[in-house]
């Protein structure tokens, strides 16, 4: 009884204030949840994580001859309108953290088709810098790496890296001197963690790999076994 009293209830909020899909602002039908079934159908996957697509080079190259990446997925294409830039807008700006969730979920999915959970070990997003951090509230690539982890059944931890300087300082430089600096850009802030481990760091958006790259050479210093990268997107 009282579950139906709450059945109509949520039905009859949901009367009041329709709730939209967070990719394409149409109305979600009933059953649908952040992203409706037209834009789950539509969206620009890059399907780069199928062996038989020529897997992840198109993303892999970014890190030759600079750290050695074992795999670098990207779950969809990025472009500057439509769908997959509004649902990181949203995700990252406008407080909507599940879209993160659900995306993971379903790249997880994807993944776990292609065996790709005897892959990693644990999973990391890129922290963003304790200041940035607590602007938003929270870190966009957390509820990503979460969503991984459920649907691939992997550990994944927000604190195993720490990131020392804001972004902002860090492009100002030259590569070179990005990479002379790793260390003072990100830190492990436990060793034992790392070691012999292969991991999967997880961030939103993918464009020079910059961030990523330093992301894999402080952990592959601390001992880590292989680093693999994945993204929601990538430009
Ligand atoms: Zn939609």
């Amino acid at each position: 009884m009282r579950e139906q009293v709450s059945n109509l209830f949520n039905d009859f909020v949901a009367l009041l204030f329709p709730e939209c899909c967070l990719g394409c602002q149409e109305l979600l039908a009933r059953g649908e949840t952040t992203i409706c079934t037209d834009c789950r159908i539509h969206l620009p996957y890059t399907n780069s994580h199928i062996p038989a697509n020529g897997a992840d080079f198109e993303w892999l190259r970014r890190f030759y001859n600079k750290v050695p990446v074992k795999h670098a997925l990207a779950y969809l294409y990025f472009a500057r309108s439509g769908r997959v830039q509004q649902l990181l807008h949203e995700l990252k700006y406008r407080g909507h953290e599940q879209i993160g969730e659900v995306l993971g979920n379903w790249f997880g999915a994807d993944l776990k088709e292609q065996d790709y959970q005897q892959q990693f070990d644990l999973i990391i997003p890129v922290p963003l810098h304790r200041r940035k951090l607590r602007k938003r509230g929270y870190n966009q690539s957390d509820s990503f790496a979460r969503g991984l982890g459920q649907a691939l059944n992997i550990p994944w931890q927000a604190n195993a890296l720490q990131r020392l300087t804001d972004s902002a300082t860090q492009t100002k430089k030259s590569r070179l001197e990005r990479w002379e600096n790793v260390e003072q850009i990100f830190k492990i802030t436990d060793v034992d963690q790392i070691k012999n481990q292969r991991i999967l760091v997880v961030d939103d958006v993918m464009t020079t790999g910059a961030t990523l790259e330093a992301c894999a050479v402080v952990l592959l210093a601390a001992g880590a076994q292989s680093v693999s990268v994945a993204t929601i997107a990538a430009a």
